[in-house]
């Protein structure tokens, strides 16, 4: 054993007395007795606190050598183990009737593993009972039981407080040495406290935080300065089983004399986090078809456009194309089969258009049932063809929730043009080109064209007008007659007039489908009616009334309003003009909600209302839907009309409507005759009967009541 006595340890020259001799030879006697008996760790520190000796295996027990302490003093380290010896020497200092004090302490040996250093701390005396030394005789223990309970004989007070706490909390000495550490943070971190006490705090970060730690506290030791003292930081920590998860860290130091104590309260962020993650992703996205929301969708589309555009002059090898989608009354489909069933079409609807569109198009849901899509295209070509692809792929049939749903898709299109500088001016035309679908009845594919912008102003300043024709009775009825094989007036069709005070007459094909898109429909219906019905009293009160009139109502009212309510209301006063009525709607309004038309149609019927299908042949529908409906007319349309008896193909089509729908026991009624070998034709095929400028132009009701009254004259004779 290798003593080396301390230059200020001697110069006292009383050894003689001393109750443990100041003998190297004594005290490596001791040692080795001890020694053999494979128990025990030896220090002497004489009265300056300077190590004098120690043996290997106290030494290995702080994790350092002999020679790292021997001729040093303890104050110039910073262990817990030597600050508690320290501590202990000074109390055994302070009473001189007390020999010893035992002295348990924690500590981390050589071998990595937390040990508890168990002993005793005894005064080495003379016989006038001056200090001259210490000896620390210890055994170290890596029992963890041990251990465990050493780590609970912490101060039951400041326990229960450090347990009770919510967040994690843990003590630790200078060197990140645990110290003690509540069940909050063992946790946390899936460890027991046994198995953290005496290990290093960078057990429970991991790899590139742990090293940092392990900087910061070498930092710490040279500039005695902590960074992150006082301020919390969100940092990452790792549980036992490996995983990593986001903490919020805030130090506090302890300085009790040379020894600092550092306690670290730890919370767990990755409940916040993830429900902040959470309500990001929900503010971006849309919770039903996971696309993203409008806003999401602008200012994406915008950062890409954006450095797309800067980079190569706006081309970059391809165009952005921008798809505005919208399903032609979509409501109709959650009336039909309810919500489920539509929210299952709209997530099918956009796995189409994921598969249909490039990989990297960004898709959004605009509104219910209106989305956008930003893709790249190679030309122009490329995006009609995609266009289409879209259009025939969503207008499949979708299966959804049990249900076969068909929809029916307007697609506005717009490709970047040198005319595009910004991703709103593409939106827009994308618009205008969806407006303009929409316009002209919908479920079709438009690109836009200069044109749609002057188009798109004009039905907004139409819609202006509209909203106040009523009040400034612009509006009025023409008639026009429908005749039987012979040409007398049989019934007359209602026909709208808008005389604009600044503008001049708009024709209804203008009108009607912006009254329809503002909703100014259903107040003009309700004029309509009314005046009709006014006029029928005054025909009928001059006996003039035709047998019927037919007024035409709009898809939107026939299938949303009140309108059998309505009409009684207006009938209540002529009940007698029950008979006389009639009501055309078009074949698409009547089967696209086959029930509701069905069941409408029903209660018109039982007020003694005639219905029509008006546009027979101009929509998809074929006679098996017509069949379903309780109808008694079915007007052919004059695109049809037109052409015979030259067009083989449509003389063929009106005779097998004609024939069909006699089948039926449905009146046929022929539109837009305007010659005397159209006439003969449909006559032929046994039309019964004819609408057109032949018979006479929409008139007014003076002009109609003169025809009626006219023919009147020689029935009567
Ligand atoms: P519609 O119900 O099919 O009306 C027949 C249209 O054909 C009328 O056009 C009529 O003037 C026109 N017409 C009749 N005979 C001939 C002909 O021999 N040759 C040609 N070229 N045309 C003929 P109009 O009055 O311009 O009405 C257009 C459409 O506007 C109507 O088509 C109807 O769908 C709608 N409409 C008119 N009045 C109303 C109304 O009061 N309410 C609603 N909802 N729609 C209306
Ligand atoms: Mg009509
Ligand atoms: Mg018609």
């Amino acid at each position: 054993m290798d003593l080396q006595p301390s230059d200020q340890s001697g110069g006292s020259g009383r050894d003689g007395g001393a109750s443990l001799p100041r003998d190297p030879v004594f005290l490596a006697s001791l040692a080795s007795s001890l020694l053999d008996q494979g128990v025990a760790a030896l220090v002497y520190v004489d009265r300056n606190g300077v190590c004098l000796h120690t043996d290997d295996r106290f030494a290995a027990a702080l994790a350092l050598a002999p020679a790292d302490l021997i001729g040093k003093a303890l104050a110039g380290f910073d262990h817990p183990v030597l600050s508690a010896l320290a501590e202990t020497i000074a109390t055994v200092t302070r009473m001189p009737d007390v020999d010893a004090l035992p002295l348990d302490c924690q500590s981390v040996g050589r071998d990595g593993h937390p040990a508890i250093l168990s002993g005793t701390v005894m005064a080495h005396r003379d016989g006038g009972g001056a200090t001259l030394g210490h000896l620390g005789v210890f055994h170290d223990t890596g029992d963890p039981d041990r251990i465990a309970q050493f780590a609970a004989c912490r101060d039951t007070f400041v326990a229960t407080l450090l347990d009770a706490a919510v967040d994690g909390i843990i003590v630790s000495d200078r060197t990140g040495i645990i110290r003690s550490i509540n069940r909050a943070c063992c946790r946390l971190f899936g460890y027991r406290d046994s198995e953290l006490v005496g290990r290093n705090m960078t057990m429970l970060m991991p790899p590139p935080f742990s090293r940092d730690h392990d900087r910061f506290v070498d930092s710490y030791m040279k500039t005695d300065r902590a960074k992150i003292i006082g301020i919390g930081r969100e940092t990452l920590g790792q549980r036992k089983d490996g995983t990593v998860f986001p903490i919020h860290l805030s130090v506090g130091e302890a300085r009790t004399g040379n020894s600092v104590t550092f306690v670290g309260i730890i919370r767990d962020l990755s409940e916040r986090l993830a429900a902040e993650k959470r309500a990001s992703y929900l503010a971006r996205h849309d919770p039903l078809t996971g696309v993203l929301t409008r806003t999401a969708f602008l200012e994406e589309c915008e950062a890409l456009f954006e450095s797309r555009t800067d980079a190569a002059g706006g081309l970059d090898g391809g165009l952005f194309a921008l798809f505005s989608l919208d399903v032609d009354q979509f409501s109709d489909v959650n009336e039909a089969f309810g919500f489920h069933v539509g929210d299952a079409a709209l997530k099918a609807m956009v796995n189409r258009v994921t598969e249909v569109l490039p990989a990297n198009t960004i898709i959004c849901r605009i509104a219910a049932d209106e989305f956008a899509a930003l893709a790249r295209v190679a030309d122009v070509g490329h995006a009609r063809r995609l266009a289409d692809l879209l259009h025939d792929r969503l207008t499949a049939s979708i299966y959804a929730d049990r249900h076969w749903v068909r929809l029916r898709l307007s697609v506005g299109a717009a490709v970047q043009d040198d005319g595009v500088h910004t991703l709103e001016e593409l939106n827009a035309k994308a618009k205008l080109a969806l407006q303009a679908v929409q316009h002209d009845g919908g479920n079709a594919v438009c690109f836009y064209t200069p044109e749609m912008a002057a188009a798109a102003t004009r039905r907004m300043m139409l819609t202006m007008h509209l909203t106040h024709a009523i009040e400034r009775e612009e509006l009025h009825l023409v008639y026009q007659p429908i005749v039987d094989s012979e040409g007398r007036v049989r019934s007359a069709e209602a026909l709208l007039r808008w005389n604009h005070h600044v503008l001049g007459p708009v024709s209804p094909s203008e009108f009607i489908p912006v009254a329809e898109e503002s909703g100014l429909i259903v107040p003009i219906t309700d004029w309509v009616l009314t005046s009709a019905i006014a006029q029928m009293a005054r025909w009928e009160a001059e006996g003039v009334l035709p047998d019927r009139v037919f007024l035409n109502i709009s898809g939107q009212q026939f299938l949303r309003g009140n309108l059998t309510q309505r009409l009684e209301e207006l009938l209540a006063q002529h009940p007698s003009l029950r008979r006389h009525l009639g009501l055309e709607i078009t074949e698409q309004a009547a089967v696209r909600d086959l029930k509701v038309a069905v069941r409408t149609l029903g209660e018109l019927a039982e007020l003694g209302i005639q219905a029509a299908i008006d546009d027979f042949g101009s929509g998809y529908s074929s006679l098996s839907y017509v069949q379903q409906l309780p109808v008694a007319k079915l007007k052919i349309d004059r695109a049809f009309v037109i052409d015979v008896p030259e067009n083989p193909k449509n003389n063929a089509l009106v005779r097998a409507a004609v024939g069909m729908a006699r089948g039926l026991g449905l009146v046929t009624v022929a539109e837009g005759v305007e010659t005397a070998e159209q006439r003969d034709f449909l006559v032929s095929v046994g039309c019964d009967l004819m609408q057109g400028y032949l018979f006479g132009r929409p008139m007014a009701p003076d002009a109609l009541a003169a025809m009626v009254r006219g023919q009147r004259v020689p029935t009567g004779s």
